[in-house]
């Protein structure tokens, strides 16, 4: 039977709203019609009009707040609503950990079909704003003006910002003067459609702890004219710049780094250090983006491990090395595998830089790496994972369910895949113990979990 629509397109309403969805969106019912509202908390009433009715749910734009939240607060940031980043900036910082606590909860319930099982309150910050070391700006041309920010929600379409609240402050500075540098040398900036132009991104990447920062400008082949100029204007007007690289990418492409980098000016790297442990960090590695929150995370890592020092470690996704280089410390020996050459090369300098020998770093992928050590006979204490949002192959989880290591310490960035990667392993002799989500996002609703599995 055809079930009749309750609304219409375009027509306006009012409605209450009752629930929060994944990405922080308010969710309500209109006659039984679920309708999700950007912008819109639960306990809230509100005036909508619908934006698309489709057969099961709808959208509407929220046009007034009839009664608010006491949650609601007012955003600190100009471009709100504008930009596509900090979507949870209308809630109180209170409620942002609980919504992200639930969706972790959510996600183990409904996607992993795991009840039962303990999901600690989210770690929150103390300061949570400035709290990210890297950004990546994109450049483009918006109706003839220059504009240097970020993606608006859901399009191409750049938000040309002058601040930004999550990043560190020099980011502002950086983002000023290459505006400058375009404007005073008319260097031509990357045009998606046609594929010509120069710059495509500005990155940055601040050492919290060291000060020493790094400028990338990501640009479409080889030339950047007055790059000489470019050079100058940053050194002179940013007293902790470290380092300035030139990368290449000249792909048709959404991911924003090339291959390639060329060193403009001092070292090709920056240095940081983490819970005592120093780490070179080149362009292209991964490094977390925020290290107060990472420092939590890292110690629930060890937690969880709950080493004595005798045991063997596998970090599988391990990156420059930082929680195989935590873990080494109470380990007997620790093997690193991560698939980026340049991250692996960091790695083993960071081993170094901290005199730790008990370690090994592989380059390869886990899928293809796992089985093989596995098969020869490679055995862990304790596994840790720590992937990219899409999660494991089953062919790692796989793998571990031969390797049968007593403890599996899983950090996540991504709830579904966690939800479902954990499922898998439940269903391979493994048993989820807790979840202690970490905030190391506020203002958005992404969430970090570090999950601990053990062996029945
Ligand atoms: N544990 C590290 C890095 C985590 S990010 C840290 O906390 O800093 C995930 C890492 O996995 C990245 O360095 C990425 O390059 C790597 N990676 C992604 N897919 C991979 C794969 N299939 N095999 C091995 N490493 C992979």
């Amino acid at each position: 039977m055809k079930q009749e629509i309750p609304v219409k397109e375009k027509q306006k309403y009012v409605m209450t709203i009752d629930d929060i969805g994944v990405h922080g969106e308010g969710i309500g019912r209109i006659d039984g019609y679920t309708v999700f509202v950007e912008g819109a908390l639960p306990g809230e009433k509100v005036r909508i009009r619908v934006s698309k009715a489709g057969r099961n749910h709808g959208y509407g734009k929220l046009l007034d707040i009839v009664v608010p939240s006491p949650d609601r607060v007012l955003p600190p940031c100009p471009y709100t609503g504008r930009c596509g980043g900090c979507t949870l900036q209308h809630i109180s910082y209170n409620r942002q950990l609980q919504f992200k606590t639930r969706r972790v909860r959510d996600a183990l319930e409904r996607i992993g079909k795991i009840t039962g099982v303990t999901v600690h309150n989210t770690v929150g910050m103390d300061q949570p704003w400035r709290y990210r070391n890297k950004a990546q700006f994109p450049v483009r041309m918006e109706d003839g003006l220059l504009s240097i920010g970020f993606f608006a929600p859901g399009s191409h379409d750049i938000v040309d910002i002058d601040r930004c609240l999550i990043q560190h402050e020099t980011g502002d500075n950086v983002i000023e003067i290459i505006r400058k540098f375009i404007l005073k040398y008319n260097v031509p900036v990357y045009d998606e459609q046609t594929h010509r132009g120069i710059i495509r991104h500005v990155v940055t990447r601040m050492g919290f702890k060291s000060g020493q920062l790094m400028v990338a400008i990501v640009t479409n082949g080889r030339n950047l004219p007055h790059s000489d100029k470019l050079v100058g204007l940053l050194t002179t007007n940013i007293p902790n710049i470290t380092s300035i690289v030139q990368n290449i990418n000249d792909r048709k492409t959404n991911v924003i780094l090339g291959n390639e980098n060329i060193t403009l000016w001092g070292q090709g790297h920056i240095v940081d250090t983490l819970a005592g442990l120093t780490f070179k960090i080149s362009p292209l590695s991964f490094y977390q983006v925020n290290p107060v929150q990472t420092e939590i995370l890292y110690g629930k890592v060890m937690e969880y491990a709950a080493l004595t020092g005798r045991e063997t470690v596998i970090d599988l996704y391990s990156g420059i090395g930082t929680i195989s280089l935590f873990l080494a410390r109470n380990a007997g020996k620790v093997y690193g595998i991560e698939e980026v050459p340049q991250a692996v090369e960091d790695a083993w300098e960071n081993a170094k830089l901290n005199h730790i020998s008990n370690v090994e770093f592989i380059t390869g992928k886990a899928e293809e790496l796992i089985p093989k050590l596995v098969d020869s006979g490679l055995h862990a204490d304790v596994v840790v994972l720590d992937p990219p949002r899409k999660g494991c192959e089953d062919e790692v989880l796989e793998a571990l369910g031969h390797m049968i290591p007593q403890r599996i310490v899983y950090v996540s960035c991504n709830p579904a895949t966690l939800a479902r990667d954990l499922k898998f392993l439940t269903e391979r002799g493994y048993k989820v113990e807790e979840l202690q989500p970490v905030d190391m996002f506020p203002h958005t609703p992404h969430v970090e979990c570090v999950t601990l599995m053990s062996r029945l």
